[in-house]
């Protein structure tokens, strides 16, 4: 898993409901390995991880580059990450999260941080937001070339539009 999709299921984390295990598991789809492993343990550590990295996200997306370095470093300082090099595919070496002996929310908790630090140093502090849509508290990662992304999905973009649309019809009366 390259960075970009470490960071962006983050987003997918923060997103998500996970009242026990069983909405834990629904967030894995593709990775099976993790189900039997997946605890209400981990469901309640993942939910507090959840409250402490959105301010990471708020940061971002208000420009405070100072609050997203702060945010993340304190995140690792609290969570440990080991990362590991992975040679699954030879010809693009890459960083995993170590899994021995971690915990399903260890691990994911690492490669969320993992995934936002890269991100953060390679593409610059600004790229986690907010939705725009105003009934909408979803956050995502902007991996836009030219760092246009205002929305957290197509759907909560074309309400926003429609919205703005008939805001516009009402005031032309
Ligand atoms: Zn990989
Ligand atoms: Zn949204």
């Amino acid at each position: 898993m390259d960075f970009i999709r470490y960071a962006e299921a983050s987003a997918a984390l923060l997103n998500a409901e996970l009242a026990d295990r069983d909405d834990l598991v629904a967030t894995l789809p593709a990775r099976d390995w993790l189900h039997d492993q997946a605890t209400d343990r981990d469901a309640t550590v993942l939910r507090r991880f959840q409250r402490e990295l959105r301010p990471v996200f708020e940061a971002s997306d208000t420009d405070d580059v100072r609050g997203v370095i702060d945010g993340l470093n304190g995140l690792m300082e609290k969570y440990p990450i080991t990362p590991m090099i992975s040679d699954h595919d030879p010809s693009d070496l890459h960083l995993h999260v170590a899994t021995r002996a971690a915990t399903v929310s260890e691990l994911l908790i690492g490669e969320a941080l993992l995934g936002l630090a890269t991100l953060v140093c390679d593409l610059g502090p600004t790229r986690l937001g907010v939705c725009a849509e105003a009934r909408c508290t979803d956050v995502y990662v902007d991996t836009s070339p030219n760092q246009s992304r205002r929305y957290c999905s197509d759907r909560c973009s074309s309400r926003a539009n429609v919205a703005a649309y008939r805001a516009r019809q009402k005031s032309a009366v």
